[in-house]
């Protein structure tokens, strides 16, 4: 069994005393693929570290996190491309808008979304949407750039069935993690109503932790609760779903 977690920040302060006790839990659970979102440049360093260390299974993105968007983001947003140039990446990433920590740089959380969403166009490669209070906001940019060649994954998806069916209407696959066994998560009351080829597994750890880790530093050992929670609600092996979400990250992230 081949698990794939899309989104899951290993090079984290939080994993500094035990990150390599965390990365071989996972791959002994069979998580042997670790898709790597970046925060901003204070981060690039420790990522490349990272894939230096475990070259069979890390693939980094590249991106600037809309909390991280300040006044510099220019600078920032240079630092992003000049990476592309000279790196291999496998997605722009994390990217998008978040409303929630700050509302005052909703307009160069805007510019920066749309400028690495034409970088993503321009290098081929997918987007991971980072969408926090903003799923209006995060469509209007998508409906003022979508094309055939912008695609990707709403990572952390927490929306309604409309909101899954509109972004699934962008070439998004849904990045699914711990929220699918809240009490109060709601989306696996619907989720049966998306087929399994839109859907792909992610931790978003440290943060996020499934039932019965709510609350805890989650880790990508943790994504095996997904993975069974998703199980019960498709009435579908753990064995499938994890090859058919393995199989959608291929898709996605073309390896
Ligand atoms: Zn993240």
């Amino acid at each position: 069994m081949i698990i794939t977690d899309t989104h899951t920040h290993l090079y984290s302060e939080a994993f500094d005393e035990d990150r390599e006790i965390i990365i071989n839990r996972a791959i002994e659970k069979g998580v042997s693929r670790f898709f790597i979102p970046a925060i901003d440049s204070t981060y690039t360093e420790s990522m490349l570290q990272l894939e230096n260390d475990y070259p069979e299974n890390m693939f980094l993105m590249m991106g600037l996190h809309p909390t991280h968007v300040k006044d510099n983001y220019m600078d920032e947003l240079n630092h992003v491309e000049n990476m592309l140039t000279k790196h291999k990446f496998y997605a722009i990433g994390e990217i998008g808008i978040d409303l929630y920590w700050d509302r005052s740089t909703l307009e160069i959380q805007k510019k920066a979304f749309k400028t690495q969403i034409q970088l993503a166009k321009k290098y081929k490669l997918p987007i991971a949407i980072h969408c926090r209070e903003a799923f209006d906001e995060i469509f209007e940019v998508l409906e003022t750039e979508k094309s055939d060649n912008l695609f990707g994954i709403f990572h952390c998806f927490t929306g309604t069935l409309e909101q899954a069916h509109k972004a699934i209407s962008y070439n998004m696959k849904l990045g699914i993690g711990g929220v699918a066994t809240f009490k109060n998560g709601k989306i696996d009351k619907f989720l049966n109503h998306i087929d399994l080829k839109h859907i792909v597994l992610e931790t978003d750890s440290p943060y996020l932790s499934p039932v019965p880790y709510r609350g805890k530093r989650n880790e990508s050992s943790y994504i095996i609760n997904v993975l069974e929670k998703l199980a019960s609600i498709y009435n579908m092996s753990v064995v499938d779903i994890a090859s058919i979400t393995t199989n959608n990250s291929k898709d996605v992230f073309n390896v």
